[in-house]
């Protein structure tokens, strides 16, 4: 098998004196969307800001297509290719749509134009000069994915996309990570909507305690229900 994209081995983490992650390990391949699974409080936002770098406390390796991540100045990390969307989205709520599309510096050749952006996302080309205050909470989380695929980033970190969307916008969003795995995007994806992570992703892994207790593709994903139903409590 090829080296991963992403690779993280033994992660700790902590918040001050309080120990979060115990030693993760898990591997993204290139053009993968994998998914992390668990309880509220598993230690999947974590793993996500201790690989960014936001989580400064933190022990193990992170590598991107084989490089050491883990000594890196944090405002050097986006630029090794590493694109996040936190769950709050981050994008400014006193700009406009458009203004928000063009503020994202360039991480790495590749990044998406205007143009394809507004393709890929037909609600953001028609409401391009709206503020973000304006935006609904879809539209909102489809500009924070934009924006970081304006950067040239090679492996989307999304944190609960889904999180307080109603259905057809979360079928949208599906959508959206459908036609950029088409594309050969790789994605990392944080979901506590099993329901929708099951229709994406390739791959899973679950996290139980700060631990990572279980992982499998999705062709078996059927014979895992009955441990994920009591892991996930579904
Ligand atoms: P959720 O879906 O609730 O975000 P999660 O799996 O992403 O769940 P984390 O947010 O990573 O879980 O939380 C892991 C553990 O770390 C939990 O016990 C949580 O209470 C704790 N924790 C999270 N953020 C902080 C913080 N800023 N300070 C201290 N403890 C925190």
């Amino acid at each position: 098998m090829t080296e991963p994209l992403l690779e993280v081995k033994g992660l700790q983490a902590w918040y001050g004196e309080s120990h979060v992650l115990h030693g993760v390990d898990l591997q993204v391949h290139r053009g993968e969307t994998v998914t992390l699974l668990g309880r509220n409080g598993a230690g999947k936002t974590t793993t996500l800001k201790s690989i960014m770098g936001v989580l400064r406390k933190r022990q193990g390796e992170i590598r991107l297509s084989g490089k050491d991540l883990m000594n890196l100045p944090l405002h050097h990390i986006a630029y090794a290719g590493l694109g996040f969307v936190p769950e709050e989205r981050g994008i400014f709520s006193g700009l406009s749509v458009h203004e928000n599309l063009l503020l994202p510096p360039k991480v790495a050749e590749g990044g998406f134009t205007l143009d394809e952006i507004y393709h890929l996302f037909p609600n953001l080309a028609e409401r391009r000069n709206s503020q973000g205050t304006k935006l609904s909470g879809g539209e909102q989380q489809m500009l924070a994915i934009a924006r970081i695929l304006r950067t040239g980033a090679n492996i989307l970190l999304l944190d609960e996309p889904t999180e307080g969307l109603a259905p057809v916008i979360v079928q949208r969003i599906g959508d959206v990570i459908r036609a950029l795995k088409a594309k050969g995007m790789t994605i990392l994806l944080v979901e506590q909507n099993f329901r929708f992570a099951r229709k994406v992703a390739d791959r899973f892994y679950v996290m139980e305690d700060g631990h990572m207790i279980d992982t499998f593709r999705a062709d078996e994903l059927e014979g895992r229900m009955d441990s994920l139903n009591e892991t996930l409590g579904l």
